[in-house]
């Protein structure tokens, strides 16, 4: 059928046809430059991600069993492991910063990691997994929240606060976690999205295509639309415009009368709606709780040290300040971008663009759209202050020399990052498109469908 050889764009709906080739080569959106679902023959080839996951998921077991750190301080030693620093912070009633720490580096990349190979190692046999639907939106779930990366940069950046006052003894832990970094990165590279065609391919050259090749009432009136708007326009023909819907998860494109009456996607059942129900009320919502939690994360301690009888407390910006007149420049500037201007830059740019959408404003389409992305990606490096404060809380526990504990700017300033990120996937960036009066060069679908651009990958 016609519009199952179409990709709504998830960023700003415009209806692309798929390319027939895409092998080594990503594709994107010519109007917005968001990247496409991959599509079968794009990327790494599937065996390979398979090889690197089971890689990861070894290195992760190494690197939760062996201590990242030790420290040695007054003939005393202490070591983290990153389970011992959820303990810790647990343990110092910080239950909610440890049960974020616990999430975004251990429970999240682990449920990822077994997912996947759950999905891959059959499918590298051509065979699908049962609960496939099910399982590979849990990994389009977990995928934003794992931050093991982020972790990797904040044991950095504790390795370099602790070394001026005690012995820094690099453990095992570190090492397998490094190459555990690297290894996420290349699966991070790998576009879920794309196993959704590729199960379909499976399943088609199983039943002859069976199972999507029916007749769609939809159909004719679809082509008729599209017939009607292409003519004499030279508007942007978006999924919304030509009766159809994206779905977020899939990016199956089906016609209205396809979805099945609560509304779910034909093929994944995910919830399907043309723009996200309420986006710009709840994305206001979170940015007001987040700026609200701003203030906290700040003004308070996020640290309480207590040496030798004497007490100290240690905001983010003190930590900064600190940094900058002891002649560690570098470690002040990744904190302060770290831990002040991103989260600022979020709540801004959001503020921007939810105000943007609310007055119906056309401006610089491509450069919010862009801007959006720089927020999503951007988002999950806040959270580095929060792996500093776990890491230090439980290297510095030596009895009545040195203890440190973690102050309540750690749970304002958690909670900043959770809602700005919560703040940028409730945004539904194509509602930036619905009043931008975009015009693409055609002005009918095959036109438009042929706007895809392909890269080489980099
Ligand atoms: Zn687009
Ligand atoms: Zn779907």
């Amino acid at each position: 059928m016609e519009y199952q050889k179409l990709i709504a764009c998830h960023e700003c709906d415009l209806l692309l046809r798929k390319p027939s080739s895409v092998r080594g080569r990503r594709a994107s959106c010519s109007r917005c430059g968001a990247s496409l679902p991959a599509l079968p023959g794009a990327g790494l080839p599937l065996d390979w991600i398979c090889a690197v996951t089971l890689a990861a998921l070894v290195t992760f077991c190494i690197a939760q069993s062996f201590p990242v750190i030790e420290l040695r301080a007054n003939g005393m030693t202490s070591e983290a492991t990153l389970f011992g620093a959820v303990r810790s912070l647990w343990s110092g009633n910080m239950r909610v910063v440890a049960g974020m720490v616990f999430c975004s580096s251990i429970l999240f990349p682990l449920i990822e990691l077994l997912a996947l190979l759950y999905l891959l190692v059959p499918l590298c046999t051509g065979k699908r997994p049962p609960r496939f639907d099910a399982t590979l939106r849990v990994v389009q779930f977990v995928r934003p929240w794992g931050m093991v990366e982020v972790l990797m940069l904040g044991v950095l950046v504790t390795i370099v606060k602790m070394v001026s006052m005690a012995e820094v003894i690099p453990g095992p832990g570190l090492f397998a976690l490094g190459a555990l970094t690297i290894m996420l990165c290349v699966v991070a590279l790998f576009d879920p999205r794309g196993l959704w065609a590729f199960c379909d391919e499976i399943g088609s050259s199983r039943n002859g295509g069976a199972r999507w090749s029916r007749a769609s009432p939809g159909h004719g009136r679809f082509a008729k639309t599209l017939r009607a708007r292409g003519s004499g326009s030279s508007a942007a023909i978006t999924a919304q415009r030509a009766g159809l819907i994206g779905c977020h998860a899939c990016g199956l494109v089906q016609t209205r009368s396809e979805c099945h009456a609560q509304r779910r996607c034909a093929r994944c059942q995910h919830v399907l709606h043309e723009r996200r129900p309420e986006s710009l009320t709840r994305t206001i919502s979170l940015l007001l709780a987040a700026a609200l939690a701003y203030i906290p994360a700040n003004l308070l301690p996020i640290m309480h040290a207590s040496t030798l009888g004497r007490a100290e407390d240690d905001t983010i910006l003190g930590g900064v300040a600190y940094f900058w007149s002891s002649g560690d420049w570098p470690l002040a500037v990744v904190v302060f971008v770290a831990s002040v201007l991103v989260p600022m830059l979020k709540l801004v740019a959001l503020t921007l663009l939810a105000a943007t959408v609310r007055r119906g404003s056309g401006w610089a389409a491509r450069e919010r759209a862009g801007l959006y992305r720089l927020v999503e990606r951007i988002g999950r490096w806040s959270m580095l202050d929060v792996f500093v404060v776990a890491l230090t809380v439980t290297l510095v526990h030596f009895g009545s020399f040195a203890v440190i504990t973690a102050g309540p700017a750690a749970l304002a300033f958690g909670a900043v990052v959770i809602l700005t990120m919560l703040a940028s996937h409730q945004f539904d960036p194509r509602l930036i498109w619905d009043n931008a009066g975009q015009r693409i060069r055609s002005n009918d679908i095959a036109l438009a469908a042929s706007s895809v651009t392909a890269h080489r990958k980099s």
